[in-house]
């Protein structure tokens, strides 16, 4: 029997890359591969990418560079990029950098094992195109592995929408939607591995609108066929653009007994200038009032949002704009950044804000954020929650987990184990989780 082959997988970026990253493990499985934590030991380093940083594609040639002295002391060591870097990037990534054997974009994973073939023949492998097939049918899960209790599984991919500052429309392409029955396979088959919670992803998840057995269904639709699958406990989709929130998923948010009270809606900004500049084609105000409407339909609705801060020809009163925004929300938790050029995208030729001017609202704007975060932290205690536990704490005895509105919390109890749902009352607030204890079922 030969020895595996060991694979080294290096993730950058979103929640879909992570998603990615599992998928290409598991392509690449079929070839012999199993993963491994060191690039030391590897036959195979894939770097999967993210674009959305300053300067990623430096960073991803500082980071080949480093591979130099594996791959002189194995010969045989192939080493590939994945991601959006690898989309942006295209040829150019084995011309800088001829350490590189593959070069493989989102939409070709399914390709990765005729891809790595080629590259044992002693060849070159590129693909970024956009194929029309599916790529996920073609991707392969080896025989029924266990999973943890928590899972993703994307549903959409790519956006139409082309927000000033943002490069996924040009690297993940149009949005493309996976038919319905394909997605209820494989949350069944996840369930199955001992998966309890799934968390529904795309790029702009809430346009969903795959192909089911009587026309193109909603994410509402969507999330009430997962709803009855057997042994799922809950589910969560991110992420989401305030236009595209249907009246029907608004409504499951009331309904839906499964679909936890979590919400990810960037807003980007609370200036309807800087909005419209940014192409986001929703105002402040249109923002406000369907959060309103959520949280008319499910009053302890806790929101997340994404911010920029710094966009070119932000100024205080855009910013202070931002911030009003911000009190009237009353975010449970947030992300939030200073702009950054990407090149490529239109907001990358305009005219930048001041470096210092961006930190101090990026300061600021954190500052409001996290008294937030801790004010609507500190108000679960005291309160019972649904826990669902991922895993021993690092203290014996421990266990942590997350709440429905997606905390991490601590217990000290013998009583339960990775992927049990429990009733937890909480007992008090840290700076970044809750502590609680287990109440009898
Ligand atoms: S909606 Fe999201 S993914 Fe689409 S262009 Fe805007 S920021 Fe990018």
């Amino acid at each position: 029997m030969t020895a595996p082959k060991k694979l080294f997988i290096k993730t950058y970026g979103c929640q879909m890359n992570v998603y990615d990253s599992e998928r290409m493990a598991e392509a690449l499985g079929g070839q012999g591969y199993i993963e491994t934590q060191s690039a030391e030991d590897a036959d195979m380093i894939l770097l999967n990418t993210c674009h959305i940083r300053e300067k990623a594609a430096e960073k991803v040639y500082s980071e080949l560079g480093r591979f130099r002295g594996l791959k002189a002391a194995n010969p045989d060591l192939k080493i590939g990029v994945a991601g959006c870097v690898a989309q942006a990037e295209g040829e150019e990534i084995m011309r800088r950098q001829p350490l590189v054997d593959l070069v493989v974009g989102p939409q070709s994973y399914h390709r990765l094992p005729e891809m790595e073939a080629k590259t044992r023949a002693g060849e070159k492998a590129l693909d970024t195109d956009f194929p029309e097939e599916d790529k996920f049918e073609k991707l392969k899960a080896r025989p029924k592995a266990k999973r943890g209790p928590t899972a993703f599984l994307t549903v959409q991919e790519g956006c139409d929408k082309f927000c000033a500052f943002c490069v996924v429309p040009y690297t993940r392409g149009a949005e493309v939607s996976r038919p319905v029955d394909r997605i209820l396979t494989e949350a069944r088959d996840l369930v199955e591995r001992g998966v309890r919670e799934i968390t529904l992803l795309g790029q702009n998840v809430n346009a969903y609108h795959g192909a089911g057995p009587d026309g193109d269904w909603s994410l509402a639709r969507l999330i009430w066929a997962l709803n009855d699958v057997d042994g799922l406990e809950r589910i969560r989709f991110t992420t989401s653009h305030p236009n595209d929130m249907a009246d029907d998923l608004i409504e499951a948010h009331a309904d839906c007994p499964k679909l936890m009270p979590y919400l990810h809606l960037p807003v980007q900004s609370g200036s309807d200038r800087i909005l419209k500049r940014m192409n986001r084609s929703h105002t402040a105000e249109s923002y406000l009032r369907l959060i309103e409407r959520l949280r008319a339909a499910r009053p302890d609705l806790h929101m997340s949002g994404d911010f920029i801060v710094g966009f070119p020809e932000e100024t205080e009163q855009d910013f202070q704009d931002t911030l009003a925004l911000v009190e009237a929300v009353q975010y449970g938790s947030a992300f939030s950044f200073k702009y950054s050029t990407r090149p490529g995208t239109p907001a990358a030729e305009r005219p930048q804000v001041d470096e210092a001017e961006k930190d101090d609202r990026l300061q600021r704007l954190q500052a409001l954020l996290t008294r937030q975060q801790r004010a609507l932290q500190d108000a679960m205690v005291g309160r019972e929650v649904g826990v669902l536990f991922e895993k021993p704490g690092r203290l014996p005895g421990q266990m942590v987990g997350k709440s429905d509105y997606l905390h991490a919390v601590h217990v000290d109890s013998d009583v339960v184990v990775p992927g049990d749902l429990a009733r937890v009352r909480i007992l008090s607030s840290g700076p970044n989780s809750l502590a609680g204890e287990v109440l009898p079922r």
